[in-house]
């Protein structure tokens, strides 16, 4: 069963206890912390209220269900679940197994009064599945026992799934059959195809496989007002699209029960590889101008130099990574070095041609390889990262991130005014903050940015609250400011919705409730997110 207040599985006891050369690292740079008390699954459990809704077969109204469908992932949620303070809960949670059983809760929930919020794996970052509390009872559908590969199409590759299956439920399937999706949130061991659909998510090889709505292909949606279909074309010139109506609004229109993506068969070949460049602005010449050549690469990531120096810290094995950054300082690479990481995938000749492309770019720009061992620890963790939290946190530490996307032209400065805005958040306290920066989605236009920031905690779980507060007001104030998105892959939910009109503009805004409006008059789906 998954972790009611943390990331993973119960049955999961992969150890993340910062080594001692991590935690000294980091108290050194914040100065040394105390972990708050956590709160057990009693005591939690004491605080959720009785439902408002009287019990009924299709749903549950037990405690420990709505327990565990009231928070999803943000730093926000981690507090109130560590706390045990959740603040309002589902009324009552639903298993639906086929679509005309979502098609019954929706009817039901219309007959009723009840708002509806649907939930794929919970993993959202930004408060998308959290209740509001404001006033009617709350349904949350949960889609996980919707997880199967329902048909596969394999001429015009083309997969159904169950909405709620998970990244290694899509995988595994699919692998049966020698094809993949290719789609790798970090969060793909918990999140669902239909919650991607409907938080517009990116993958790690988003360079080679799309991201989501490139995927998404038609599927059925139960709305308030009946059912959609959306068949499935290679591509149309009739009209609006309607994939887009669903493509990230976050569960308020309807219920994604099925959908139908855009598949491959599985590549002969795949590996990561590591090159260091002197400078940040070498990596950054070096990566636009491999991406604007259009360089067949699955996926970059350019990290700056904070990040670089953090992630050989927390590494381990310190001997080795000395004996590294010898090996880099004599090629020219030394302090202020920048970590570039990339993948190649696909045949055999495809792989040999873009790794060696790669390498040609990166060595015009001061570029040095490392063989392929950072590459191949890199493929190890790609998806250990989010347990690091637990470690973190367990050594008084909390951990967030925020991401954008931009063109280009705006990419340097706004590394820079977002890490210095995150950095100095909490000056007023005199705390310090550790803020870093990677690239990690790039296309030939522009980049997303994903900083990442690790500050104490206070002495009580409010105090922590409020300084993620400022942290992220000035984060997000940093990113509207440089132009960017307010985000590239973790959404709106509620806690980016107050800076969607700075992108959207006034009439953009208004188009976008009108179209709520038209499925759901009365906003009983998911009411509160997106939106302002
Ligand atoms: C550690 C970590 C790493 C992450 N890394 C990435 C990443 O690399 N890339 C990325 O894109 N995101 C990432 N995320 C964010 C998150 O995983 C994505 O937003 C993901 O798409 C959410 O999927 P989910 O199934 O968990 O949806 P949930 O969190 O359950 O729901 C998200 C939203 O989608 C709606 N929804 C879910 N299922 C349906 C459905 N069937 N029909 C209609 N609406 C639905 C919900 O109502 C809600 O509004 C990360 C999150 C964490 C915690």
């Amino acid at each position: 069963m998954k972790r009611w207040n943390g990331w993973g599985d119960d049955e999961n006891d992969l150890d993340f206890t910062l080594s001692a050369g991590a935690l000294a690292f980091l108290q050194g740079l914040l100065g040394e912390s105390t972990a708050l008390p956590d709160a057990s699954l009693e005591e939690a459990l004491a605080r959720v209220p009785d439902s408002r809704l009287a019990p009924h077969s299709l749903y549950s109204v037990d405690a420990q269900e709505r327990l565990r469908h009231a928070r999803g992932q943000s730093l926000p949620d981690w507090l109130a679940l560590r706390s045990g303070e959740l603040g309002p809960f589902p009324d009552a949670v639903a298993y639906p197994e086929s679509s005309d059983e979502v098609g019954a809760l929706m009817q039901y929930a219309r007959d009723h009064e009840i708002d509806v919020i649907p939930y794929g794996g919970g993993t959202s970052v930004v408060g998308h599945i959290n209740p509001q509390g404001d006033g009617r009872p709350v349904l949350s559908v949960d889609m996980t026992r919707m997880d199967r590969l329902l048909h596969l199409d394999r001429q015009s590759q083309i997969a159904t799934f169950g909405a709620g299956a998970t990244g290694p439920q899509v995988e595994s399937q699919l692998a049966e059959h020698g094809y993949t999706l290719g789609h790798y949130p970090q969060s793909w061991e918990l999140s669902t195809i239909g919650g991607w659909v409907a938080s517009r998510s990116s993958g790690q090889q988003s360079m080679r496989y799309g991201r989501i709505e490139q995927m998404f292909a038609g599927g059925r949606i139960e709305t308030l007002g009946g059912t959609l279909d959306i068949p499935t074309f290679p591509a149309s010139s009739a009209g609006p699209d309607l994939r887009e109506f669903f493509l990230g609004t976050e569960g308020r229109l309807g219920v994604i029960t099925e959908v139908k993506a855009r598949v491959t068969p599985l590549p002969q070949q795949e590996s990561f590889h590591v090159v260091f460049f002197p400078t940040w602005e070498q990596g950054l010449a070096a990566v636009r101008e491999i991406v604007q050549a259009r360089v067949q690469l699955s996926m970059m990531r350019l990290s700056n130099a904070v990040e670089t120096a953090t992630q050989l810290r927390l590494a381990g094995g310190a001997g080795a990574v000395s004996v590294l950054e010898k090996y880099l300082a004599m090629r020219g690479a030394g302090s202020g070095k920048v970590m570039f990481t990339f993948g190649v995938t696909g045949s055999a000749a495809q792989c040999r041609a873009a790794l060696s492309q790669a390498r040609k770019m990166a060595r015009r720009h001061g570029g040095v390889s490392t063989g392929t061992l950072l590459g191949k620890k890199w493929e190890h963790s790609r998806f250990r990262t989010p347990y690091l939290r637990h470690g973190l946190w367990e050594a008084g530490y909390a951990v967030d991130t925020m991401e954008t996307a931009l063109d280009w032209v705006r990419v340097p400065q706004a590394v820079e005014a977002i890490e210095s805005a995150i950095a100095q958040a909490l000056a007023d306290e005199d705390e310090a903050v550790h803020a870093f920066t990677h690239l990690s989605h790039l296309y030939p236009q522009g980049s997303s940015l994903y900083t990442t920031y690790v500050f104490r905690c206070a002495a009580s779980y409010p105090e922590t609250h409020a300084r993620w507060a400022k942290l992220k007001a000035a984060g997000a104030q940093a990113i509207v400011d440089a132009g960017g998105t307010i985000s590239h892959q973790h959404g709106v939910g509620t806690d980016h919705a107050q800076y969607l009109p700075a992108e959207k503009g006034v009439l953009g805004i208004e188009a976008i409730t009108a179209l709520l409006e038209q499925f759901d008059p009365q906003r009983k789906m998911n009411p509160g997110k997106l939106l302002p």
